[in-house]
C-alpha cells in the first residue's frame, strides 16, 4: 500500500477514534439517542375512516379522485389496442392515481370478508400521518402538515425531486413520475382544494355504502370503537359521506371485524383509520411499530449535533489529517520500510 495513503488511513481511524470519544459524553447524557417526544394529531384533524365490509368495490372513489385531481386514465399494454382512456385499469397508486382499490383472494372466494376461501376489498392513498416520515426526511420542505387540519400536502414548486420521500414513507405513498422530463412527486392530498370550498374529499362524496367516510379523526376514532365493540350480525346504522352530515344512512349487519384499529397507531399514528375482516397483512397494510420513524432518526440527530460537538470534532479532525498529509507528501522518506512506518 502507498505509505500516503496508510498514514492517511492511519490518521482517519485515530480521528474518528477522537470523534466517538467527543460524542460520549453528550450521548451519553442525552440517554443514548432515545426518540423525541411524539406529535400529537393537530387540534381539528380530518380524516377518513375506510371500513373494508362496506366497500363494495365498485371503485367509483377512484373514478372520481381522478376527475376532482386531473388525473388522466392509466392502460396496461394488454389493454393497448383499446381505445385510449376507454379502461383506467390501475393496479396500485401511481403518478397517474393517488388511490386504488385492490382485492385480496383466497381459494374458492366464496364469501367476502374472509381470510379463507374469501375475498376482500382495500383502499390504498395517503393516511396523512400524525408524524410524517415524508415531511422529516424531505430537505426543502416541499411536504407540509397543516397545523389545523393535519392534511399532508405537497408543494411541486419547491420540490426538488431528490425522492426522499418515495423513500422515507412507510407506507409507500409518494410516487415518482419517471416519464415527465422533470419528474413530479405525486400523493393523495385528502382533496385539500375541495376541503376549501366546503366539499367533501371527491371519494368519501360519492361512496354510495360510506365503506369511505370522512370526518373529524376524533369522531371517526369513536365511530370505528362503536362498530368494534358492536355485535357481528347484528343491525347497524352506517353514516354515508361525512361522519355528522346530513346524507341519509342505511342499515346493514354489522361485520367480523378484526379486533385492531388498522392506523391508530401504526408509525406514531395516522389520520386514516381502518376496519377490516381480514387480517390487515393480507390486505397489504404493513405490520409497523408504534413509534414514528420520523421521531426516532431525528432523535438521533438532534442526539448527535447536539451543540455541534461531533461535526466540529470530526472536521477538525479531518482538517488535521489533510494538513498533515499534504505536509507529508512533500517531504515522504522513500527509504523507510513499511514496518518502520507501522511503528511510527
Ligand atoms: S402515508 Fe407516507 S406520504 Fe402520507 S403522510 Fe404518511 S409518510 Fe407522508
Ligand atoms: S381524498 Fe381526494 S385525493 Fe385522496 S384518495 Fe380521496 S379522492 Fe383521492
Ligand atoms: S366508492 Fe366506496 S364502496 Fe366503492 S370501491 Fe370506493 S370505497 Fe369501496
Amino acid at each position: 500500500m502507498d505509505p500516503n495513503r496508510r498514514q492517511f488511513l492511519r490518521g482517519a481511524a485515530s480521528a474518528i477514534a477522537t470523534t466517538a470519544a467527543a460524542v460520549a459524553t453528550p450521548v451519553s447524557e442525552a440517554v443514548a439517542f432515545g426518540p423525541r417526544e411524539p406529535k400529537t394529531l393537530p387540534p381539528k384533524a380530518v380524516g377518513m375512516l375506510y371500513d373494508s365490509t362496506l366497500c363494495v368495490g365498485c371503485k367509483a372513489c377512484m373514478a372520481a379522485c381522478k376527475q376532482a385531481n386531473g388525473m388522466p386514465a392509466e392502460q396496461p399494454e394488454y389493454l393497448a389496442q383499446w381505445n385510449e382512456g376507454t379502461w383506467d385499469a390501475a393496479q396500485d397508486i401511481s403518478g397517474k392515481t393517488l388511490n386504488v382499490i385492490r382485492v385480496y383472494q383466497d381459494g374458492t372466494m366464496a364469501q367476502k370478508d374472509r381470510e379463507q376461501d374469501g375475498y376482500a376489498f382495500v383502499k390504498r392513498h395517503c393516511l396523512h400521518c400524525v408524524d410524517p416520515s415524508c415531511i422529516s426526511v424531505c430537505p426543502v420542505s416541499a411536504m407540509q402538515k397543516h397545523p389545523l387540519t393535519g392534511i399532508v400536502t405537497h408543494n411541486p414548486d419547491a420540490c426538488i425531486g431528490c425522492r426522499y420521500c418515495v423513500y422515507g414513507c412507510p407506507f409507500n405513498v409518494p410516487q415518482y413520475q419517471f416519464d415527465e422530463p422533470f419528474g413530479r412527486i405525486s400523493k393523495c392530498q385528502f382533496c385539500n382544494h375541495l376541503q376549501a370550498q366546503g366539499k367533501l374529499p371527491a371519494c368519501c362524496d360519492v361512496c354510495p355504502t360510506g365503506a369511505s367516510l370522512f370526518g373529524l379523526v376524533e369522531d371517526l376514532q369513536a365511530e370505528a370503537e362503536q362498530r368494534l365493540a358492536a355485535k357481528p350480525g347484528e343491525t347497524y346504522t352506517f353514516p354515508r359521506g361525512k361522519l355528522g352530515g346530513d346524507r341519509p344512512s342505511h342499515e346493514a349487519p354489522i361485520g367480523h371485524y378484526q379486533p385492531h384499529l388498522y392506523g391508530e397507531k401504526e408509525a406514531g399514528g395516522t389520520q386514516v383509520r381502518y376496519l377490516t375482516g381480514v387480517p390487515h397483512e393480507k390486505l397489504g397494510l404493513p405490520k409497523l411499530p408504534d413509534h414514528s420513524y420520523a421521531a426516532v432518526s431525528e432523535g438521533m440527530q438532534h442526539t448527535l449535533y447536539k451543540g455541534m460537538v461531533a461535526p466540529l470534532a470530526l472536521l477538525g479532525g479531518l482538517v488535521f489529517l489533510a494538513r498533515r498529509s499534504s505536509k507529508t507528501y512533500g517531504g515522504e522518506d522513500p527509504t523507510r520500510t513499511d514496518e518502520e512506518d507501522a511503528s511510527s
